[in-house]
């Protein structure tokens, strides 16, 4: 036989499809031909894989040999294609029986000495090769245990190109995959750490009940970090779907824990302020990288010291942050990710950054001004509540010494704000305020009564707030009185809402 037949999987973005691996052995002169739209990394599999068939004690047919990925017009990106090709060739070449190797999928990258070498993306491919109904996968030995996070497949690993042969033969068995791990995932930070900043702490379970973005301001010091970092202690932990996207995401950027577990509490990305363009919205060549705002997906990205940003890598986060996913162009076509984030920036009130009240800022008001200013317009706009924190010392002066509430006490009102807006909203899919269309909440049965939306129709008037400003209002004030247990937003919540937009000092704050 000089033909073989082998079932691998290709990622586009997070989904996959199943790439059939052909192998034809002819008479002529020595050579390996790939087609099907290879990329640079499948390219060099050619020299991988035969380094790897000899180093594993097999001989290299002397034939004239033709590997075929199908469907060809599908892009094919990435080493994962390796152990499948030296399958093909194999089988084609009669060293290898065919059979045992049906309908299975084959997952690895081989290394020169015939190890089989894990790959980045492996839960997204065997979810894909699940969904294409294959139900058996054959993964590399490092990937084993995120392979089996994927409901309704059979995982086997092996560690060389040796075992898989030896296996189809008959003479040794695969890998089992490593059993579950007990732990759970370590704790995170805890509000509980959060000494006052009443109005920091508000904001927060606000924008957690109603998903929406926030701007935290104030000096060095101040907290703006400490607050960030604990929002996702507070959002609710990933149902089934969300936690197997954003588990997916991860493992195609190579940043999954070695233990391979479903992720379920939301991510949190915090990339710096210098950090590149790929870095932040994905890139590099191969099996295109997501970036932090895709790894912060179904959770938050923090953006500190964001005036700091170049305006170009503002420019770019604006439609991802919009439409909730990114597409990245390259040329042989496009990859796209999932970035549904919520967006948390901070930023000190000056460039020189000193902590407020020691008097060594020596910034002037236009200075300041211009700082902040790189900040306004577009994005700005789509922030949903500007809050200004005040230094921990003088925060802590004028609140009394009792123990902060934990985490877990926030996220029950979270919780219960979140279910009541979902089963308000669940004719039109949304799961939280922040997504539900401006002009739903602008038209009957959830327009509010024009006396209680008159602040926001006077300041739309004089030009205080943009038309997307005014939606943002409306939904801060579903959220506040979500948070307070009514079933409709009374005129104090369009006000405080109004406040928290602005970055006013609310009533809430003041009391
Ligand atoms: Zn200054």
């Amino acid at each position: 036989m000089s033909y073989a037949r082998v079932l691998c999987v290709g990622l586009a973005g997070v989904a996959g499809h199943l790439v059939e691996v052909e192998a034809d052995l002819s008479a002529g002169l020595p050579a390996l031909a790939l087609t099907g739209l290879p990329d640079t990394a499948l390219n060099e599999a050619r020299d991988r894989v035969r380094a790897a068939v000899v180093n594993s004690g097999r001989d290299w047919p002397n034939r004239r040999i033709t590997v075929n990925l199908l469907p060809a017009a599908l892009p094919k990106h990435g080493s994962a294609f390796d152990l499948a090709i030296a399958a093909a060739v194999l089988a084609g070449a009669g060293e290898l029986p065919p059979a045992p190797l049906d309908r299975v999928v084959l997952l690895g990258e081989l290394g020169l000495d015939g190890t089989v070498r894990p790959v980045r993306g492996v839960l997204p491919m065997v979810a894909a090769a699940v969904r294409a109904g294959i139900t058996r996968v054959i993964v590399p030995a490092g990937n084993a245990r995120e392979a089996t996070v994927v409901p309704g497949v059979t995982v086997r690993a092996v560690d060389t190109l040796h075992r898989l042969v030896e296996f189809a033969r008959g003479e040794a068995a695969l890998l089992d995959p490593p059993d579950a791990p007990e732990t759970t995932e370590p704790p995170g930070p805890d509000l509980a750490d959060v000494a006052g900043q009443e109005i920091g702490r508000y904001a927060l379970e606000i924008a957690a009940a109603g998903g929406h973005h926030l701007a935290l301001f104030g000096p060095p010091g101040s907290g703006k970090t400490m607050l960030a970092e604990r929002l996702p202690s507070i959002l609710p932990e990933l149902d089934d779907d969300a936690a197997l996207e954003v588990t997916a995401l991860q493992s195609i950027a190579g940043v999954l824990p070695p233990d391979g577990r479903l992720i379920r509490r939301p991510p949190f990305q915090a990339p710096h302020h210098s950090s590149s363009l790929a870095a932040l919205v994905g890139g590099g060549s191969g099996l295109i990288r997501p970036g932090a705002l895709s790894l912060a997906h179904r959770g938050v990205l923090f953006l500190d010291e964001v005036p700091e940003m170049s305006r170009g890598t503002l420019q770019a986060l604006r439609q991802p942050l919009e439409s909730g996913r990114v597409v990245l162009s390259r040329a042989r076509g496009t990859t796209e990710y999932p970035a549904r984030a919520q967006l948390v920036v901070a930023a000190n009130p000056c460039p020189c950054a000193s902590p407020a009240g020691d008097h060594a800022c020596q910034c002037t008001p236009l200075v300041r001004r211009r700082y902040l200013g790189k900040l306004s317009g577009p994005l700005l706009d789509r922030i949903d509540m500007k809050i200004h924190l005040l230094p921990v010392r003088a925060a802590q002066l004028t609140v009394a010494t009792e123990p902060a509430e934990p985490s877990t006490a926030v996220a029950v009102r979270v919780a219960r704000a979140r279910t009541a807006a979902a089963a308000r909203w669940a004719t039109g899919g949304w799961r939280v305020n922040a997504e539900v269309p401006g002009h739903r909440l602008r038209r009957p049965p959830w327009r509010l009564p024009p006396r209680d939306t008159a602040v926001l129709h006077d300041a739309l008037e004089i030009g205080v707030l943009s038309a997307r400003g005014f939606d943002r209002c409306l939904r801060l004030a579903w959220t506040i009185a979500d948070l307070d247990g009514r079933d409709r937003p009374a005129v104090g919540d369009v006000c405080e809402a109004y406040q928290l937009r602005m970055g006013e000092p609310t009533t809430r704050a003041a009391a």
